[in-house]
């Protein structure tokens, strides 16, 4: 996948694989996804299904795109994206 004109890897992991990497990187918490800018790749959890698989997608992809912003703005941004894109990218009614 292309994301900011460079190529990345996108992998779906076992848990085990993606503790593993979560480790190298710091972090402590399970995990459901990772974004490993050194390498490019986008690790997602392969036992996720569904919503969860493409909030965790959303997720990961903004923080590749957005490598500065903070766990909480890609958190509140791939929710919001989430629910857009759950409505078939309509306005929600009233607006
Ligand atoms: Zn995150």
């Amino acid at each position: 996948m292309t994301i900011n004109g460079e190529a990345w890897h996108l992998e779906f992991v076992t848990r085990k694989e993606l503790t593993e990497q979560g480790r190298k990187h710091g972090h402590k918490r399970r995990l459901d996804g990772l974004c490993d800018y050194d390498q490019r790749t986008i690790y997602i959890f392969r036992g996720l299904a569904g919503e969860q698989r493409k909030d965790t997608l959303m997720h990961e992809y903004l923080h590749a795109v957005f490598p500065q912003a903070s766990e909480e703005w890609v958190t509140e941004r791939g929710t919001e994206m989430a629910e857009y894109v759950k409505r078939g990218m309509e306005p929600p009614d009233g607006d």
